[in-house]
């Protein structure tokens, strides 16, 4: 079995991921237009036919795309969010409300498992970036007759993190993680003082340190050896360069002594698919993974 992820574009201008298992494609975000996701999809081998459903982080608007929305219809394509997603949406986007009508809006609740597909269960993990409500995910993906396989965390805008949410991105294959500006750029940035304050407040955006102290801890609660992949998401590109956050994240995986690729997704480009194969079946059991989901119990934030 192979899971592929696909990051098609990250950052304030847009974004989009595109997971692909057992023949079915989530995008996670809809950040672009229709012909700019079309040419990203194409750069990593898909198409328009490979999404089978959207699912919403927030409402932000470089999460979502009115154009895209619209598109989705024809091709009945459903997108999932989060009840508190929709007074945003309603106002601010024609074409969700003829999804809506198309009855092609469906939801999701906090910490709730959610079955997009056979074998394809979203976790969405509320965390404390400033919209109404912003979800990341955890994503399992399991073989038939066999207990959870693969798994991919992915948190684009944060703000700030708890020790719970490292406990539920922990034991994963592949995390995607905002890392999206370098403090002392940021400060000295020259930008209006009420958007520093933003950025760098508990619901803004994660710094590339409060990222790798994120990382750190997931590395030490999570099986060595299970992370693989690190791609690093919503880089800043007045306030961050690539390097630092790769430095940033070097440091934190050399003093854990841990073997994970770093890769830095980015705003222009698609970023090359990471196909993720499972691990041998003797290695991770049902009921290690379902220990790991614990923590996601209703209430939690
Ligand atoms: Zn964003
Ligand atoms: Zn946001």
């Amino acid at each position: 079995m192979v899971v592929r992820f696909s990051m098609l574009a990250s950052g304030s201008s847009g974004n989009a991921c595109l997971v692909q298992a057992h023949g079915f494609g989530l995008l996670l975000d809809a950040g672009l237009g229709p012909r700019l996701l079309a040419s990203r999809l194409s750069a990593v081998g898909a198409n328009w036919s490979a999404v089978h459903a959207v699912i919403l982080t927030h409402t932000h608007g470089d999460h979502w795309n009115d154009r895209s929305f619209h598109h989705l219809i024809r091709p009945q394509i459903p997108v999932y969010c989060h009840a508190l997603h929709h007074p945003g949406l309603r106002q601010s986007s024609p074409a969700f409300q003829e999804l809506r009508e198309a009855g092609l809006v469906r939801g999701y609740e906090e910490a709730q498992p959610l079955k997009v597909a056979t074998g394809v269960t979203v976790y969405p993990i509320p965390v404390r970036h400033d919209d109404a409500m912003t979800c990341g995910f955890r994503i399992e993906v399991t073989a038939p007759g066999s207990g959870p396989a693969i798994a991919i965390g992915y948190a684009a805008d944060l703000g700030t993190w708890q020790p719970e949410l490292a406990a539920v991105l922990a034991n994963v294959d592949v995390l995607g993680l905002e890392f999206n500006h370098d403090v002392h750029m940021q400060e000295t940035s020259g930008r209006p003082a009420i958007l520093i304050e933003r950025v760098l407040g508990d619901r803004g955006h994660l710094s590339n340190a409060q990222a790798t102290a994120l990382l750190r801890e997931i590395l030490r609660i999570s099986k060595p050896g299970r992370l693989r992949h690190l791609v690093q998401l919503h880089l800043s590109r007045q306030c961050n360069r690539p390097t630092l956050a790769q430095k940033a994240a070097k440091a934190a995986i050399a003093e854990m002594h841990a073997d994970v690729q770093i890769h830095t997704a980015e705003q222009f480009h698609a970023t090359p698919s990471l196909d993720l194969h499972a691990p041998p079946l003797s290695s991770i059991t049902m009921k290690k993974v379902a220990a790991v989901g614990q923590p996601m119990l209703p209430g939690w934030e």
